[in-house]
Order: C-alpha cells, then structure tokens, then sequence
C-alpha cells in the first residue's frame, strides 16, 4: 500500500518557501553558466545562496551525494557530481537543486543552453518542458498517478524522442523522496491501479527526455546517469501541490 501525506495549510506554505528558495537559486546559477565555468564554481553559488536564505542543502550528503547541486552535461541525464569540468559553448546543461526549509523539501530542476545550442538541443528541450507542462494540467484532487505518467509519455512518444523509465518523480514533503513513485510513463492496464492524489499531496514531476532511445547507465562515479547511446538529454522538475482546483507551483519565484 502506498501510504500518501497530504499536508496542511501551514505545511504548505513551508513548502512553498523551500519552493521558492529553490527558485531563486535555480535562476541565480543559470545566470553564472558561461562558457569556460568550472560545475564546481555554480556548487558553491548555490549552497551559499541556499544557506544564506535560511535554507539547508537538500542533496548534499544524501546517500554520500557530494554536492548541493546536480550538474548534467550533454549526455548526462541527472545525478552529475559538480566538478572541475568547465562548460562550453553549446552546451546543455541541467541543474537540480533541494532545499529544506523548516522541515520541509523544496526539488526542481532545469536544462538550459551554454551559449548557443543548436536546433535538435533547443527542441528537446523545449518538448521537454511541454512533457512536463502537460502533466501539470492533469494536477487535480483525485488525479491517478497514472494520468500524470501518461501526459508526459505522450508528449515524448508525439516528439519522437527517448524517455527514461528507470528514474521517476516522487513525493516530496519533510522527505525528499516520499511515496508515491511518478513515472514517466504508463505500462498497458496501469492506468486504474496507481493511487489517486488527495488534495494536499505534494510531488516532484520530472521528466527527462532523450535524443534517441531512453536506455541509461551510471558513470563509474557511482552517481552520473547518461545516455546509454551518449545521445542528449534533458531533464525539468517542479514540486507541486495538489490544490482544490488544481496545480499549485511550489518551486517558483
Ligand atoms: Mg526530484
């Protein structure tokens, strides 16, 4: 059984400050990645802006993660290890961040161009988006599980593009990582048995969308996910919340 936790309204106004805190840093790193920037550098613009908002590295030393930030280049689909790498010119690039706030997890990511990117870089990040936009527009109270899993797979099968099964959104909330699991695709006949959300649940959707198949494998680092065919990847996330009328952003400005 999947046990979910819907959370109340002074929970979710926690949330929705982690939320915004993983906004703000989101955006703060995207304006430091420039050609020629070590992934290191954007690590530690991160976990001192996270700190100096009162917030409390979500990534970092979970499971040993060593970093603050997931930083995926090119092939790399999530779970990249900042480091000495320097970004180049056309290069896609996706940054995670998490971020508890009193108690509470904020986890979005985004993948964005280095410089300028060509047409198929620009496009599967841009279906990407799509993928997860159109699952948003499924958040409802009593939304399957399933109908979110299938909104991203339709926009992904629609593009003709790989999509990466072995990783899944989740729950969110005084953990990173709650049930249930949000996958990126529906199996024949999932359809009616995924739990339904309460209004109150809060989850993580986060398609990654692939140049050509969705096979993956980890880097010898013991984190690094990439592309089995090394083609590109992208990866977008936001925490939402189950409100009465719909989705309601958490990990915005
Ligand atoms: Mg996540």
């Amino acid at each position: 059984m999947t046990k979910i936790y819907p959370k109340n309204a002074a929970q979710l106004r926690k949330m929705r400050e982690a939320g915004r805190i993983v906004a703000e840093v989101l955006e703060i790193v995207k304006n430091e990645s420039v050609p020629g920037v070590k992934t290191i550098k954007l690590d530690r613009i991160a976990e001192a802006a996270i700190k100096e908002r009162g917030g409390k590295p979500a990534f970092k030393g979970y499971r040993g993660f060593p970093a603050s930030i997931c930083a995926s280049i090119n092939s790399e689909v999530v779970h990249g290890i900042p480091g000495a790498r320097k970004l180049r010119n056309g290069d896609i690039l996706s940054i995670d961040v998490g971020v508890f706030w009193k108690g509470f997890a904020g986890d979005a990511a985004i993948t964005f161009g280095i410089g300028r990117c060509n047409d198929a870089a620009m496009a599967l990040m841009r279906k990407t988006e799509d993928a997860l936009k159109a699952a948003l527009r499924v958040v409802r109270p009593g939304v399957r599980v399933s109908e979110i899993s299938q909104a991203v797979e339709q926009v992904a099968l629609k593009g003709k593009y790989g999509l990466v099964k072995k990783y899944t959104g989740h729950g969110i909330g005084k953990e990173m990582h709650e049930p249930p699991q949000i996958p990126n695709y529906v199996s024949t006949g999932l359809l009616k048995k995924t739990p339904r959300l309460p209004e109150g649940a809060t989850i993580a959707i986060e398609p990654m969308l692939t140049e050509c198949g969705g096979d993956v494998e980890v880097l010898s680092d013991g984190w690094t996910v990439v592309t089995a065919d090394r083609k590109l990847a992208s990866h977008v996330e936001h925490t939402v919340a189950v409100g009465p009328e719909g989705p309601v952003l958490m990990t915005v400005l």
